[in-house]
């Protein structure tokens, strides 16, 4: 192949990868006015996930049982004899799904839905160039998240890669357990990164994610050694991990370990992906608990603020000081 060509061909090849979906016009991912990329597959599967979506790397169809009205179209359409009314469980159990589409495009309810796509880096890229105008209004930016954005390293390279060269401002939101080798040509492209701590203590983090966090823990000094701008960010499951203990040893990590970390920022739980649950088949395990109110988000703040740590009110200070001169670092 003539050198011109190879250029070209190099020009054309585009990584690939698995999301779920492209929010735009965010104003809780990061810095601005966001584009929010979420990347599928994650090693977590946490007990709160508002995301449940998230968490299998591959295409899913779920199944929502209040919109069928068991017209019995899916099974019809399907050449596998594995769709079945949503009513009736939505898949007959014969055979795994190859997520084919039929019963979706056959269901005159919507009572079937596609939960994820295989797309190349430059379709998502021209869907985060949509929005430039309003990331240098309002000192936005892209924000890629998940599921674990850093288990798609050569597609987020890509991405990153291209926002980087396009003045775009990067952002990451990850539950930081992933590879620190595989992800390195990522991490020099990012300027910013929301980090989830869940649990301190690794018996209670093994339980509630399915997973250690000690790894978690070494990214994230990595992470702060890599000279990375990061919040980090708690999900506050009332009487799951909102104790005292747990949030003051959280805080003193933060301060004794991340030194480019800017802050903690307290997530209150919510239960706004309960149906996705149900969709795909999942267990919900939390499901006697309540969000919790601006008061105990409050007291969770104060137990941060008492560890000599800044505290952002959930979708506070680090969005509306947009500017990233503003933002200022804990040491
Ligand atoms: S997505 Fe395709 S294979 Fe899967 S149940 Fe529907 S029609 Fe059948
Ligand atoms: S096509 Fe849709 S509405 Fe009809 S039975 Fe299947 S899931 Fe229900």
């Amino acid at each position: 192949m003539e050198r011109a060509q190879i250029s070209r061909e190099a020009k054309r090849t585009t990584a690939k990868g698995i999301i779920f979906e492209i929010e735009r016009w965010s104003l809780s991912d990061g810095p601005g006015t966001r584009t929010v990329v979420f990347l599928k597959g994650c090693p977590l599967s946490c007990w709160w996930c508002a995301n449940p979506e998230s968490q299998s790397d591959r295409v899913q169809i779920g199944v929502f049982t209040g919109k069928c009205i068991d017209c019995d179209r899916c099974a019809e359409a399907c050449d596998k004899g594995l769709a079945l009314p949503a009513v009736k469980g939505g898949f007959s159990g014969n055979g795994p799904c190859r997520a084919c589409n039929r019963c979706v495009s056959a269901c005159p309810s919507k009572a079937r839905r596609r939960m994820g796509e295989f797309v190349s880096a430059s379709e998502v890229i021209k869907e985060i160039k949509k929005d430039s105008i309003f990331y240098r209004k309002s000192g936005g930016g892209v924000t890629f998240s998940g599921g674990e954005p850093f288990r798609q390293p050569e597609f987020l390279a890509e991405l990153l890669a291209t926002c980087k060269k396009a003045g775009i401002h990067t952002a990451v939101e990850t539950c930081g357990l992933f590879n620190w080798e595989t992800a390195a040509d990522c991490i020099d492209l990012i300027d910013f990164v929301m980090f989830d701590l869940k649990h301190m203590d690794d018996r209670h983090h093994r339980r509630l994610t399915g997973a250690s966090n000690s790894l978690v823990l070494e990214n994230a000094e990595k992470m702060a050694r890599a000279g990375v701008d990061m919040v980090i960010r708690i999900p506050i499951i009332p009487s799951i991990n909102d104790s005292e203990e747990n949030i003051r040893a959280t805080a003193g990590f933060v301060r004794e370990k991340l030194d480019t970390a800017l802050g903690i920022e307290p997530l209150p739980y919510h239960r706004l992906g309960l149906t996705k649950y149900a969709a795909l088949g999942l267990d919900y395990k939390l499901s006697d608990i309540s969000s919790p109110d601006d008061d105990h988000i409050q007291a969770i703040c104060h137990l941060i603020t008492e560890e000599r740590v800044r505290c952002f009110s959930p979708g506070s200070r680090y969005q509306k000081e947009s500017n990233q001169s503003q933002l200022t670092r804990i040491k």
